[in-house]
C-alpha cells in the first residue's frame, strides 16, 4: 500500500543552501517513502498536535474517531502503521487482521501497553513502539491536584458557590502537611508525585516498588520493605504502577482491609489495578473515606466520548459515580499542551525510525 514520495522530503528549504532543517525529524532521518498511518480514537487535540508535529516528515495520517477493535480493524487497510491510545483493543484477533492487511507497526501514543497482545504482535513481526515519558509532570501534578480536590473538596465548593450556597458545613478537610502518603510504584510519575508531596507539602512519603529508584532518597521518598507495611502506614494511597498480570487488582478486599480506616485512595494509573467491587464494599463500610480516580477498569465504553444523553448500563460504574466521596475524571491526567506535543513528536520519531531502521529506542517487546 505504500507509495514513493513525489520528492517532497528535502533537507533544505528551496533556494537556501544553509537553511536549518524544516523540522527536527529531517535532521535525523532523510525519509523518501510516504508512510500511511491510521490514527484510531482520534480526538480534535490529537489531530491538531499530530498535524502540527508532522510538518516536514513524509507521513500521511488518516484520522479515525472510532477505537480499534475486531470490527474496525478493516479501516487500517492500505496503511503501514496504526497509531493507538489507551482504550484501543489490540488483541491476538485484531493483530491477525492487521498482519493480513500488511500493517507493520503499532505506534502507541501513550506509555502503557497493556491493551496490546505483545506475543501475538511478535508472532506476526509487527513492531510496537510507545511514548515512554511524554510528561510525567502532567500526571504527577494532576495526581496532587486530585488529592487536594478530594481532601479539601474543591469540586463540592465550586458547585455550592455557583448556586449561592456559601455554607462550609460538609467541606471539612485535613492538612496534607505531616500526613503519610503511600506510593505504589516509583517510576517517572510516582517519583515526581512523591517529590511534590514531600518537598512541597511536608508529607512523609513511603513507597513500594520491586525495583526501587536511586533518586527516591533525594526526592524525600523512603521505601517500605513490603507492600503491607505501606498499606498499614499510609493516610493516602496513590497508584503509579503499570497494569500487568501481577498488578491486576492489586487493590482488592485483602489489601483494602490492611489500609488504615478512613484512608484516601487515588488512582491515576490504570483502572484494572483496583477490584471495583471490593472498593465499593470498602466505601459502603466507610473504611475508605474518599477516592479520586482518573481511570476505571471498564472505562473504554464511556471515556473520551460524550455520554451525557445516554443511560449508563455499567451498574458498577454508575454506583461508583453515585458516591458523594468519589471524584472521577475521564483519563485526563496526561492532557497538557506539553504532553500532547511530546506525544506527537515522539510518535512520529518512532515511526520514522521504525521505517528506516526497523528499530527504535521506544520499542516494546
Ligand atoms: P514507569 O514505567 O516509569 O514506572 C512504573 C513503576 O512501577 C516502575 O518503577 C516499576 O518497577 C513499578 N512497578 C511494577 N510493578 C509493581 C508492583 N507490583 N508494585 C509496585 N510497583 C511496581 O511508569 P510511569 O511513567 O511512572 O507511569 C505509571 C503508570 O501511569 C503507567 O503504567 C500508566 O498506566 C499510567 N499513566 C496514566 C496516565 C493518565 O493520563 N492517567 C498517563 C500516563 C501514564
Amino acid at each position: 500500500p505504500r507509495e514513493q514520495s513525489r520528492g517532497s522530503s528535502t533537507v533544505t528549504r528551496p533556494g537556501t543552501e544553509t537553511a536549518k532543517p524544516q523540522s527536527f525529524y529531517q535532521a535525523v532521518i532523510y525519509q523518501r517513502v510516504l508512510m500511511k498511518i491510521a490514527v484510531y480514537g482520534t480526538r480534535k487535540y490529537d489531530n491538531e498536535s499530530l498535524t502540527q508535529a508532522v510538518a516536514g516528515a513524509n507521513i500521511e495520517f488518516t484520522f479515525i474517531e472510532t477505537l480499534l477493535d475486531e470490527l474496525t480493524v478493516q479501516l487500517a487497510d492500505g496503511h503501514d502503521a496504526v497509531c493507538l491510545f489507551v482504550n484501543d483493543v489490540c488483541n491476538a484477533e485484531v493483530l491477525k487482521h492487521l498482519n493480513n492487511l500488511g500493517v507493520k507497526f503499532i505506534a502507541l501514543r501513550c506509555a502503557g501497553y497493556n491493551n496490546v497482545d505483545l506475543s501475538a504482535a511478535a508472532k506476526y513481526n509487527i513492531k510496537v513502539a510507545r511514548v515512554p515519558a511524554y510528561s510525567p509532570e502532567a500526571v504527577a501534578e494532576f495526581t496532587v491536584g486530585m488529592i487536594m480536590t478530594v481532601v479539601r473538596k474543591y469540586h463540592k465548593a465550586y458547585n455550592r458557590v455557583r448556586e449561592g450556597n456559601f455554607l462550609l458545613d460538609g467541606l471539612l478537610g485535613f492538612n496534607l502537611h505531616g500526613k503519610t502518603v503511600g506510593l505504589i510504584g516509583t517510576g517517572k510519575i510516582g517519583l515526581l508525585t512523591g517529590k511534590i508531596l514531600s518537598k512541597g507539602f511536608g508529607c512523609t512519603v513511603v513507597a513500594y516498588d520491586p525495583f526501587p529508584s536511586p533518586l527516591a532518597a533525594e526526592y524525600g521518598i523512603e521505601y517500605a520493605e513490603k507492600l503491607d507495611d505501606l498499606l498499614k502506614r499510609a493516610d493516602i494511597v496513590s497508584l503509579h504502577c503499570p497494569l500487568t498480570e501481577e498488578t491486576k487488582y492489586i487493590i482488592n478486599d485483602n489489601t483494602l482491609g490492611k489500609m488504615k480506616g478512613g484512608v484516601v485512595l487515588i488512582n491515576t494509573s490504570r483502572g484494572g489495578l483496583i477490584d471495583t467491587y471490593a472498593l465499593i464494599r470498602a466505601l459502603k463500610l466507610g473504611h475508605v473515606s474518599a477516592v479520586g480516580m482518573d481511570v476505571y477498569e471498564r472505562e473504554s465504553t464511556y471515556f473520551f466520548a460524550d455520554s451525557s444523553a445516554k443511560v449508563i448500563h455499567d451498574d458498577v460504574f454508575a454506583r461508583l459515580l453515585s458516591f458523594y466521596n468519589v471524584f472521577m475524571t475521564g483519563h485526563q491526567a496526561f492532557l497538557t499542551q506539553e504532553a500532547l506535543t511530546n506525544i506527537a513528536e515522539t510518535t512520529i520519531s518512532n515511526l520514522l525510525s521504525l521505517e528506516s531502521t526497523g528499530n527504535c529506542p521506544n520499542l516494546v517487546s
